[in-house]
């Protein structure tokens, strides 16, 4: 148990996708043993669903105080003024768009969700449904009362509330009433608790992931053939392919931008980068983005300050970019047309999702839940996901942190940056 323990996850997920895939191929191409063993028991493939099934219900238990929390906690930390705070805004917003718009646009060209048709038709095509009309479900979306969306796990519900709550929490800590300021900061210490209680819980259902992949990996080879998984891999280099784009258009953007060359930003950034691709946390990684933009780049303190504390607590280019291609993904796999409209929410929702992810592991997935649920695709289809989501996960974490960098790097401009480089010698 303790040599278990000491495995890395990533590992663990690995090794569950290697085992489900061999047990699942033995069991589709009729291996002896297995057949009987089926025919004893009538154990199947189809007898692992309970175990994806059970990962993705806490994961759905989940989504809600994870996201009510992060949102809320972005909007009170995001404090900031003045001009460059409208620049900064301007900037991780632009960004964010240029990134859904990327991974629309790659998820459109390869449609990587064609090649699972024969996986995920086995749950039926997505209902039909009435024109669709994107005001409607906007004003739908508003809650009527304060318990309901909290009851029914409606997301888009919950991120209302979020923000109303964030923005006016924010002004009410501006009282001069030292009270209710106090009574505002007890409120707010309560919501930062419960975010950390939240994550902690995610932990352990992360440990319940390789299992998750191990059946789901089984149930799929077994029920369709080993070609199924192929279909993987096509996402995954789909995915990684719009996130390479995403680099390059940061260091355009950047080095049209500011002082700093697209070689002197990758190796200065280099340790947050790797850092962010092994811990899959871009929150965890802020200190050392922080480090490598102001001993590394140069950065002002006042520059590094807001673009990677304030900015990187809740810019994550990469996961909107995920949340966006995953949406097409899946509605590609069921043959679901999704019409302008609903695009427009899938970005919308990108934005708020990647908003609610919080820089920790695994949580552009749990957000995810979101973007589906705005536009009506099946969820059962998240578990599938995972399999390879230990691998995408750190690719979308080195570009949030890549972004939260290039974003500094912008808001540095061209100025002068000569009092923080070495004195030359005489
Ligand atoms: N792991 C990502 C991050 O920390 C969030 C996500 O899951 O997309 O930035």
């Amino acid at each position: 148990m303790a040599a278990y323990k000491r495995i890395p996850l990533f590992l663990k997920i690995i090794l569950s996708l290697f085992i489900g895939a061999i047990l699942g191929h033995a069991w589709h191409s009729g291996f002896g043993p297995l057949v009987s063993l089926s025919e004893s028991t009538g154990i199947s493939g189809e007898s692992f669903k309970w175990i994806s099934d059970l990962v993705l219900r806490v994961l759905r238990l989940l989504a809600t105080p994870l996201i009510f929390t992060a949102v809320i906690g972005s909007i009170i930390g995001a404090n900031i003024t003045g001009r460059k705070a409208g620049k900064l805004m301007w900037l991780l917003m632009s960004n964010t768009i240029v990134a859904i718009l990327v991974g629309l646009v790659v998820a459109n060209v390869f449609q990587p969700g064609s090649h699972l048709r024969n996986v995920f038709t086995e749950k039926g095509a997505a209902p039909e449904k009435e024109p669709y009309n994107i005001w409607n479900h906007l004003l739908d979306s508003v809650p009527t009362d304060f318990i309901s969306p909290f009851q029914k796990n409606d997301i888009i519900g919950i991120i209302l509330i979020a923000i109303a709550f964030g923005v006016a929490m924010r002004m009410l800590l501006l009282s001069e009433n030292p009270a209710l300021k106090s009574s505002i900061e007890h409120f707010q210490k309560t919501l930062n608790a419960f975010f950390q209680l939240t994550s902690k819980v995610l932990h352990w259902v992360f440990e319940l992931v390789p299992l998750a992949v191990f059946a789901v990996v089984t149930r799929v080879v077994a029920t369709k053939g080993l070609e199924s998984l192929t279909g993987m891999g096509v996402w995954v280099l789909s995915v990684v392919f719009a996130l390479l784009i995403m680099g390059a258009f940061y260091l355009i953007r950047m080095s049209i931008s500011s002082r700093i060359s697209p070689i002197a930003f990758l190796k200065g950034g280099k340790d947050a980068f790797f850092m962010a691709f092994s811990t899959a946390s871009s929150a965890a990684t802020l200190p050392v983005t922080y480090r490598c933009a102001t001993e590394n780049l140069k950065i002002k303190d006042e520059n590094a300050s807001m673009g990677i504390m304030v900015g990187g607590t809740f810019n994550h280019d990469g996961t909107a970019l995920y949340e966006a291609m995953a949406a097409l993904f899946i509605a590609q796999g069921i043959g679901m047309h999704l019409p302008v409209g609903q695009q427009v929410i899938v970005v919308i929702m990108s934005v708020i999702a990647s908003v609610g992810a919080a820089g920790i592991p695994e949580a552009g997935l749990v957000t995810m839940l979101a973007v589906f649920k705005a536009v009506n695709l099946p969820v059962e289809y998240i578990p599938l996901l995972l399999t390879v989501d230990w691998f995408l996960d750190r690719c979308r974490t080195t570009i949030n942190v890549m972004g939260d960098m290039a974003s500094t790097a912008i808001l540095e401009g061209r100025g002068d940056s000569t009092e923080r480089l070495p004195a030359e010698p005489a």
